[in-house]
């Protein structure tokens, strides 16, 4: 294993701001952020942006919402600054230039002139039913248009004109090329199978592979997290370490096993296709190629009502657990239980089913008061105005264990605000007749006649009354349930009578006799 030499643990969530964080990113994020705070390291939140055709404006301020509602808040990063600024890698185009420009100089890369037409030959010419799509690699680059083929002077010259060129690794024949990584283990790749990568393009910006390298040193990273798709490109990173700084700096790796969606891997489009969030917050996607003119909004897991605890903690147990049966991890639970040798090898499989057990728990586990605000702008933003919060914490306490969303407070609690609009014709009218009616009639005067509104005097007036006129107190109870919700739902029926007051019960009950008359 190469060993790092640096004593402080410092993590990096490394995002391209290309669209929203899905909840595969928000994982790769929260294991750096659980690694680096159980060893009281450093979570470092760098922008790679160099690829400017797919920078999406908006994209990154919406990674650092997603990371501050899941309550990962970095200790460096383009917006809260730190010793080794910029953190944008657009910022830094400079810096990466003299690396290239090194490696050229010690034999490692070489300057490649070659048109898009003449990439586009090569892959044309060089193509066989075995080798279906060549690259630009040992085998061809002797073929091409770079300094390894033109004459010291054409490259001098072509340079002195500004000719179009980019920087490429020269991959050695034949090495293998291995390291181990903290899930994976031993993972080894044959250099020869993998082509000259770019790594600076012809507008004088790094790929992604020169950049990380770089970044990754001079901002002391110790150990990097991110996802299994980027396990292929190691051996070129590998090979940049050991030819700029030296393998003993590198990094410890892990790569983050896929996550899995009801047909193979997650993707982004599975949200719709399948209807549950993918993204950790709502993203308006990208006008697809079908209908350029849909700018849809993808819903999000904070929207679609999941608390941030839930969020976590769903992510944390996808592909990883501490060896026991917990399954609820608060984050402070996690940075003390998460180990990086316990992430699983094979990808993990979402389930939104579970994903919502996730969230109902942690509804139930949570006082009301923490997530009372974003449900009291759920229903003000339905027109219902909460006046009186120590009365909506009651009523959100009352529901709460029938809540699986936040979202589902609203049906579950609309009643205790304002009067149904309308009923259960069905279970009204098999059971509504004149003896009925004269009940709900007198149980308006003997309610009215309370002087102490609790849930005792109103149980004990409703059972007095039924008793005296020998009625069944089940259907009666139905009843007024449906006078008081419109349905057969909700917690206590005597309970919901408490909490909306007498003069709200009385007039619910005056409506409901004009109401079901007609039905
Ligand atoms: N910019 C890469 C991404 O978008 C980061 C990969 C890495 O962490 O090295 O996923």
């Amino acid at each position: 294993m190469y060993l790092c030499n640096m004593s402080k643990v410092r993590v990096r969530f490394a995002p391209s701001p290309t669209g929203g964080l899905h909840l595969g990113g928000v994982r790769t994020v929260l294991y750096n952020y659980l690694y680096a705070k159980k060893q009281g390291g450093d979570f470092i939140v760098r922008i790679e942006d160099t690829d400017q055709t797919r920078f999406v404006e908006g994209a990154e301020q919406y990674i650092f919402d997603c990371l501050k509602w899941c309550g990962m808040e970095p200790d460096e990063s383009p917006l809260h600054g730190g010793p080794y600024a910029p953190y944008r890698q657009s910022e830094r185009k400079e810096t990466y230039k003299q690396y290239a420009e090194q490696l050229i100089k010690d034999g490692f890369a070489y300057y490649a002139f070659d048109t898009t037409e003449e990439l586009e030959n090569m892959r044309a010419n060089f193509k066989t039913p075995e080798n279906p799509s060549p690259q630009y690699d040992g085998k061809i680059r002797m073929q091409m248009k770079n300094s390894l083929t033109l004459s010291t002077d054409e490259v001098k010259k072509l340079l002195t004109e500004n000719a179009r060129h980019v920087i490429r690794i020269k991959m050695p024949a034949q090495e293998i090329i291995s390291f181990t990584d903290m899930i994976h283990q031993e993972v080894s790749f044959d250099s020869s199978l993998v082509d000259d990568k770019v790594l600076l393009k012809a507008d004088g910006m790094p790929t992604y592979h020169l950049a990380v390298v770089v970044d990754d040193y001079l901002m002391k990273i110790s150990h990097a997290f991110r996802g299994e798709e980027w396990l292929s490109s190691a051996p070129v990173h590998i090979l940049l370490w050991k030819y700029l700084f030296g393998l003993e700096h590198m990094p410890q790796w892990a790569h983050l096993p896929l996550i899995m969606g009801p047909s193979g891997k997650l993707s982004k489009r599975d949200g719709a296709k399948y209807g549950f969030p993918v993204f950790a917050m709502n993203w308006p996607q990208a006008p697809s190629a079908s209908d350029p003119k849909t700018n849809e909004l993808a819903e999000g897991f904070k929207e679609k009502g999941f608390l941030p605890e839930a969020f976590i903690n769903l992510l944390a147990v996808l592909g990883w657990n501490d060896g026991t049966e917990q399954e609820l991890y608060s984050i402070e639970e996690l940075i003390e239980s998460f180990s990086i040798d316990r992430v699983h090898t094979a990808g993990a499989k979402f389930d939104f089913e579970k994903a919502k057990w996730f969230n109902q728990e942690w509804i139930k586990k949570l006082p009301v008061s923490h997530y009372q605000q974003r449900v009291k702008d759920l229903f003000e933003s339905k027109s219902i105005l909460i006046k009186n919060d120590t009365h909506f914490n009651k009523v959100l306490e009352l529901v709460k264990e029938r809540c699986v969303l936040l979202t589902d407070f609203y049906d579950q609690a609309v009643f205790f605000f304002i009067a149904p609009l309308q009923y259960d014709e069905a279970s009204v009218k098999s059971k509504w007749d004149n003896t009925k009616s004269d009940f709900f009639s007198e149980l308006i005067a003997r309610y009215n006649l309370i002087a102490d509104w609790n849930l005792i005097s109103i149980e004990t007036e409703f059972k007095n009354l039924a008793t005296e006129k020998n009625s069944k107190i089940g259907e009666l109870q139905m009843l007024l349930r449906v006078i008081l919700v419109g349905s057969k739902m909700g917690p206590g029926v005597f309970v919901i009578a408490e909490a909306i007051g007498k003069t709200e019960t009385v007039n619910r009950i005056e409506k409901a006799l004009v109401n079901f008359s007609m039905f």
